[in-house]
């Protein structure tokens, strides 16, 4: 049960993750209204899509209602049909996890890689050759007999896994990758922006996420027809509008343009809260240092990370109780920490599920917390939470 679940932040707390709107927001919601265009047949909806598309270099841009019906659609679009496997981390936020569930698809666990934190790809390429066989076009697990078919990635707290492994995995065995970039805006991978090495990706911009709309998320694709059919399926499937003619169960998954209005008016303040996001994480790094035991947070090979949320481990042997009683003195002291996600197999509706080891995932369980990170963070902030992180660790 979730007995680390922990009080919703109090005005008094430095705030984990707080958005700041600093830009054109008030302009261009008040054009919205002014126009008249606030629905998702509002033309900022297109020309957010279109800004977002540039900016990461992806061909096509499908703007959605929330990141979580974002994975929904990639995971239909890259062709996830009820009853497939689909590999995915054992600790992320549920969402992922969640939308597999959604096409009556069974996710598979893996493990976290010990240097990136990130879905390791040691086990699963043992699991593909080893664990799985090869039958027509297709990849069945030996165990379950079912097919594999897509590799979902997720980069977490805005750094990157190795996706040239991925993607040349997942050519190897004929799987689809949809990424969920989600947490990884402003991150590129060996140059290119995360979301966009796979056949489909997703970002969210929840209000936590480096860029917000309030709730809304972007599907990205380089394919044309996997755009229209997101297109199509968001859309509620309309064949015909004006008859009402529907081939198939659709969804209304659009975005609305007042949300798209606040987005397009983030993604113009990107550069500098990206900016904002590194130097904290580099003064965090410094500030570390006093605290014995604490290590910072990762910066895996070829990555230009983001830091969305700046996460340190605790010592090792740090058990769940320990780290508990810490976050909870952060708390108290005015500091908005927080653990990283249960991991999934730990849930009940995922307790029966497939995993391929989950050595680290418990580790960083145990031993990982997130402190404050937000764009607006002050340097005195950031002091006053290493400063409580150290009286933490000293108390009994
Ligand atoms: C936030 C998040 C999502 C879901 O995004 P919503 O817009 O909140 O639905 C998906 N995956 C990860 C890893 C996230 O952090």
């Amino acid at each position: 049960m979730p007995s680390d679940r922990v009080a919703v932040s109090s005005p008094a707390m430095i705030p984990l993750s707080a958005p700041r709107f600093g830009g054109r927001e008030w302009a261009y919601l008040k054009g919205c209204l002014d126009s008249g265009w606030v629905s998702s047949a509002s033309p900022l909806v297109e020309q957010f899509e279109q800004a977002i598309a540039r900016r990461v270099g992806a061909p096509h841009a499908v703007a959605v209602a929330s990141g979580t019906a974002a994975l929904h659609v990639a995971l239909q679009v890259a062709g996830v049909q009820p009853d497939d496997e689909v590999l995915v981390p054992a600790l992320t936020f549920i969402a992922p996890v969640n939308a597999i569930r959604y096409c009556r698809a069974h996710p598979v666990f893996v493990d976290a890689d010990p240097e990136t934190w990130q879905m390791r790809v040691g086990p699963v390429a043992r699991f593909l050759a080893q664990g799985c066989e090869r039958r027509g076009e297709g990849c069945y697990n030996r165990r379950t007999g079912r097919r594999v078919r897509a590799l979902l990635p997720v980069h977490l707290l805005g750094l990157s896994g190795a996706m040239d492994q991925w993607v040349a995995l997942a050519r190897e065995y004929g799987l689809a990758v949809v990424e969920d970039a989600a947490e990884g805006i402003g991150v590129r991978y060996q140059g290119r922006h995360v979301g966009t090495w796979g056949d489909v990706g997703i970002l969210s911009f929840n209000g936590n996420k480096t860029i917000t709309c309030g709730g809304g998320g972007m599907l990205l694709t380089a394919n044309p027809e996997a755009a229209a059919r997101a297109r199509y399926l968001t859309t509620q499937a309309k064949d015909d509008p004006l008859e009402s003619f529907h081939r198939e169960v659709g969804y209304n998954y659009r975005l609305p343009g007042l949300q798209a209005a606040l987005g397009l008016a983030q993604l113009e303040q990107l550069d500098g809260f990206l900016a904002a996001k590194r130097a904290l994480a580099a003064e965090y790094g410094l500030a570390l240092r006093g605290v014995p035991g604490v290590s910072g947070m990762p910066t895996p090979p070829d990555t230009e990370a983001a830091y969305w949320l700046y996460t340190v481990l605790l010592p090792e042997g740090t058990t769940i109780a320990r780290r508990r009683a810490i976050v909870a003195a952060l708390r108290r002291r005015g500091v908005e920490a927080r653990p990283l996600w249960c991991p999934a197999p730990l849930l009940p509706p995922y307790a029966d599920c497939q995993t391929l080891g989950l050595d680290m995932v418990h580790q960083l369980h145990a031993r990982a917390v997130s402190l404050p990170s937000s764009v607006g963070l002050t340097r005195e902030e950031l002091a006053t939470c290493v400063a409580a992180l150290r009286q933490a660790m000293s108390d009994p």
